[in-house]
């Protein structure tokens, strides 16, 4: 599965996340909204009329949405556990998480949709938790990663990291579930026109055989 493996700096082609743009909160309020479009997605795929829909890999190499679903998890979880380490310890070494070992090992393919999206929201709201309290020269401290090269990451990145394999992931599930079953995930409906009666507004009074209402 190496189709979707996003970049880890400057601004990705695929999904539009940038790396020097956005705040800390800003950039963690977004993961966790995200990750619960992720969770959305999987579990309205999986109580829809072929709940199989969400095991299905569109390609052989590329990943279904319980796959990618699952991978998203297991980012949010490892993630926090790498902030704590390196708030810990002094030359934080990070384990690599063997992204692609954890598919076969954890047998991805066959968990619950449902159980796998509410995972997914629970780690979403205990990392940004991590998160959101660290403070600027916590952000700045340094710890060996190593995708996907080895090299010093600071906590901050990290954090950026996370935002971008959620936003990077959260497009992959809604794609493939799209063109699985485009029933499911409907495209997203424009703003409503807002109906006000604004004293502002330069809004031409409705002539009375109108069929606006405006008054409501
Ligand atoms: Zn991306």
């Amino acid at each position: 599965m190496n189709k979707s493996r996003p970049p880890v700096d400057g601004q990705c082609d695929e999904c539009g996340f940038d790396y020097d743009t956005g705040d800390l909160q800003g950039t963690v309020t977004t993961l966790v909204r995200q990750s619960a479009e992720c969770s959305m997605a999987l579990t309205k795929a999986a109580a829809g009329p072929d709940s199989d829909v969400v095991r299905i890999r569109p390609e052989p190499e590329v990943w279904s949405a319980i796959e990618y679903a699952c991978h998203v998890r297991d980012v949010l979880e490892v993630q926090r556990f790498r902030i704590a380490q390196c708030l810990a310890e002094d030359r934080p070494v990070y384990a690599p998480m063997d992204r692609t070992g954890r598919v076969k090992e954890a047998k991805y393919e066959d968990q619950d949709p449902m159980e796998v999206a509410a995972a997914l929201m629970r780690f979403a709201r205990e990392f940004g938790a991590a998160a959101r309290v660290l403070q600027p020269h916590e952000l700045g401290k340094l710890g060996l990663y190593n995708y996907p090269v080895r090299a010093p990451r600071s906590l901050g990145w990290l954090i950026r990291h996370t935002a971008h394999e959620i936003q990077h992931h959260r497009h992959d599930i809604i794609k493939i579930l799209a063109v699985l079953e485009p029933p499911i995930i409907p495209a997203p409906k424009p703003d409503p026109v807002e109906e006000t009666t604004d004293s502002t507004s330069t809004d031409p009074e409705p002539s009375a055989d109108s069929p606006v209402d405006t008054e409501r």
